[in-house]
């Protein structure tokens, strides 16, 4: 199949990066860092590739230097690994990238999210080419393993003292493609907690009537969480201004114990997936899940599969000058609709804002159904052009500040 896109350098870039199976789990990282060191090459920019938890887990980092190194540095992240497939579920290769006569690219990672690793260096190229030399260094870095929790990649290396020699001012990340014309810009996360309610009781025969069983716990401590659950889900029906960011959403999503029918079990244990809405107190939440505990009739242990701290969203106000240069370009400078969200999931942002520097997630991708994770992933070739232009500008303004 051949097409007015086929020959344009941008996406041959972009089709290439997708056809590298950087696809979860256990990805070999090699390939991909070689292409980015070509991309370094090409674009006539330093790279570095960092190993904060070890060779296996690499951190590309591409550096275009500003005029003026008193000024902090501002930062360009992707992640170069992508979720697994359901091969038969395509209707194109998904590591083909192949691209129909509409220009519509298909491949795993064309919006979540190789399509803005490519595109920061589509901006960068068209500023150098135009001989613009920007006040502000940028880093663009390249992680691993964002898709399993980013615990061996951003995590670590936002603690490193490589991540602090680059002084690092503001950060850019994904965002979520829209299927209509505004672009979501997400400036917080809510805080991920799994928890997990271990319910001990008596044990016995499964014909009498004990007091203080495991299962009574489990019931008191399900009906709780459900009960606190639909207070949600009643606050973000009832407000049509509220996203799901914006709530405090939890599932019960694992339910363990048991060893025979006829047996009362001496425990049972119930897994909650909770995301901790942004404005809520951390501690008093803890304190709530006690005294549930207590309320049921104690002996129940919590345990923390996972409980992310609470990290202050990302100012929004003309308190902080790379937001107001962000909503210039986009809305003043490019007349473009934005809606500024809680980040509905985790993303690498989090750890990027709890070392304090201030970061947005936006992928420029309008008018183009959401598929992250799905079949048939795709891009439009023009929507993946024009986002180099929005990046373009936007680069070039905030690195000028
Ligand atoms: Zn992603």
């Amino acid at each position: 199949m051949s097409n007015k896109w086929e020959s344009n350098a941008e996406i041959q870039r972009f089709r290439e990066y997708l056809r590298i199976r950087t696809v979860q789990p256990n990805i070999n990282y090699g390939e991909c860092i070689e292409f980015l060191k070509k991309q370094a090459r090409d674009l006539d920019l330093p790279i570095e590739i960092h190993h904060p938890y070890d060779e296996t887990k690499p951190i590309a980092v591409i550096t275009w230097h500003g005029t003026d190194p008193t000024l902090s540095s501002i930062v360009l992240n992707s992640h170069m690994d992508v979720v697994p497939v359901f091969e038969n579920l395509w209707t194109h290769p998904p590591f083909g990238a192949d691209i129909d006569e509409q220009g519509q690219i298909f491949a795993r990672g064309t919006q979540d999210m190789k399509s803005v690793g490519m595109q920061y260096l589509g901006a960068i190229k068209v500023l150098k080419d135009k001989g613009i030399r920007l006040k502000r260094t940028f880093h663009v870095i390249y992680v691993p393993d964002e898709e399993i929790g980013g615990d061996n990649g951003m995590r670590l290396f936002v603690k490193t003292e490589a991540f602090r020699r680059l002084n690092v001012g503001f950060a850019l990340d994904e965002g979520i493609a829209t299927p209509d014309e505004v672009f979501s810009v997400f400036y917080a996360e809510r805080s991920v907690w799994r928890v997990d309610f271990i319910c001990h009781g008596t044990t016995g025969h499964g014909s009498l009537l004990l007091e203080n069983t495991a299962g009574e716990k489990l019931r008191h401590i399900i009906d709780r969480m459900m009960d606190f659950r639909a207070e949600q889900q009643k606050i973000l029906k009832n407000n049509p201004e509220l996203s799901i960011g914006d709530v405090t959403t939890v599932n019960l999503t694992i339910i363990s114990g048991g060893v025979q029918s006829n047996v009362v079990p001496p425990s049972l244990t119930a897994l909650f997936d909770v995301r901790i809405a942004v404005d809520v107190d951390h501690d008093a939440f803890e304190a709530m899940l006690r005294n549930w505990c207590k309320e049921a009739g104690g002996d129940i242990d919590i345990q923390f599969v996972a409980k992310r701290p609470k990290v202050p969203p990302t100012k929004i106000d003309s308190s902080n000058p790379f937001w107001e240069a962000f909503h210039e370009t986009l809305v003043d400078d490019l007349h473009l609709k934005i809606k500024p969200l809680v980040f509905p999931g985790r993303t690498d942002s989090c750890y990027i804002r709890e070392v304090g520097v201030p970061a947005i997630g936006f992928s420029p991708l309008n008018n183009t159904p959401v598929l992250l994770h799905d079949n048939d992933e795709f891009v439009s070739a023009d929507v993946y052009l024009t986002g180099i232009s929005i990046y373009t500008k936007l680069i070039e303004k905030i690195g000028n500040l």
